[in-house]
């Protein structure tokens, strides 16, 4: 079967046989790209249209006591220059990102211990004290089923924790023994159980990653169904061991925005930063392959430059507003319009279908 048969293929059915990945994932031909990306935008515009929900990134810790092999901030980089913003700097990030048009704040950070359940409660809490209309997105890495439920029930809303990887030895090969791949998956089940808008995902072009972990990747969100899904491309950070190493190809991360689009359709698909990081109009791109949900960074000016999980990450000079003015132009420029709205996942919280 050719590899466009198959496509229209998922398209239809929203699923493949395993070789039938495989044959789309070993495909090179860049215009079979685009016309999975054509497929992907269809798909996408039944249940979002034309609009692109903008996240408010506000990265308040790149203290972690984790060790990840790719990871510019992990614990052991003595060059990182390590910051932590206070409650107040953070609520300062959001009264400021509201009122720039912003309804979903991202709180993203490494995997501090200063932030107990208790601080990081009341932050949320005032978060949303600040903003009732608005989205809480954590994204603070693996805990206990208990701290994630008081964090759920103090208001936050959607949790990030990319899997990084479905293979127990790819995932080894990632990170260093006390990480345990087993209980990252099981974090996220317990985030989905809990009623959290879940965000799994992973990188492309990864070190040692076969196109037949990237199939395990598919079938893993197909059986986890996250309502958020994060891929962007490896990049590699001078201050790890795998500096040396390629990044992740900008096709390859286009193509599986497009798979990821077609098995999950009503998803929210970030087009990540690092992929505005391997191409200047990386961002647009992810847009045109079925990506609906960009996340300008909010962070501190002062700050943006110090949370750095790869190199040459973009837009770390840039004021909030200038950001938000920049990518409304960049998706204005390809039919799409950034919308005012919390964003949340299609029909949550209601009962609605959608045909097609
Ligand atoms: S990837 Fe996340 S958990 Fe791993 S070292 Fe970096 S910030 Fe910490």
């Amino acid at each position: 079967m050719n590899s466009y048969f198959l496509a229209d293929k998922l398209h239809n059915d929203g699923n493949l046989t395993d070789n039938e990945f495989l044959k789309i994932l070993y495909e090179t031909d860049s215009k079979f790209n685009d016309y999975l990306a054509e497929l992907a935008r269809k798909k996408r515009e039944n249940y979002y249209g034309k609009d692109v929900y903008v996240r408010g990134l506000i990265e308040f810790t790149n203290y972690c006591k984790n060790n990840c092999y790719y990871c510019g901030i992990r614990r052991g980089n003595k060059n990182a220059r390590r910051y932590r913003l206070t409650k107040e700097e953070i609520l300062s990030c959001v009264r400021m990102g509201h009122g720039l048009g912003f309804r979903t704040f991202v709180l993203q950070g490494g995997e501090d211990p200063y932030f107990t359940d208790e601080i990081l409660t009341d932050i949320v809490k005032s978060v949303k004290n600040l903003c009732p209309d608005s989205a809480v997105t954590l994204s603070v890495g693996e805990r206990e089923f208990e701290s994630y439920e008081k964090l759920f029930k103090a208001g936050a809303d959607r949790y990030l924790l990319r899997h990084e990887t479905a293979d127990a030895d790819h995932y080894a090969m990632l990170h260093p023994a006390d990480m345990d791949f087993y209980n990252r998956i099981k974090c996220l089940k317990n985030l989905k159980q809990i009623g959290y808008q879940v965000g799994a995902g992973m990188m492309i072009g990864s070190p040692f990653q076969t196109k037949e972990h990237l199939l395990k990747d598919i079938r893993f969100l197909q059986e986890l169904k996250p309502e958020m899904v994060g891929i962007g491309p490896f990049i590699p950070h001078r201050d790890t061991d795998f500096k040396a190493k390629a990044a992740g190809a900008l096709s390859d991360v286009l193509k599986l925005l497009s798979i990821t689009r077609l098995i999950l359709p009503a998803c929210l698909l970030p087009a990540t930063t690092a992929l505005g990081t391997i191409h200047p109009k990386g961002r647009e791109m992810g847009i045109l392959a079925g990506a609906n949900v960009v996340m300008p960074n909010l962070s501190p000016k002062g700050v943006r430059g110090k949370y750095l999980l790869y190199d040459n990450k973009i837009c770390t000079g840039d004021e909030a507003a200038e950001c938000v003015n920049c990518m409304k132009n960049r998706m204005a420029n390809i039919g799409y319009n950034v919308v005012v709205s919390r964003g949340d996942y299609f029909g949550w919280g209601k009962n609605v279908t959608i045909h097609g």
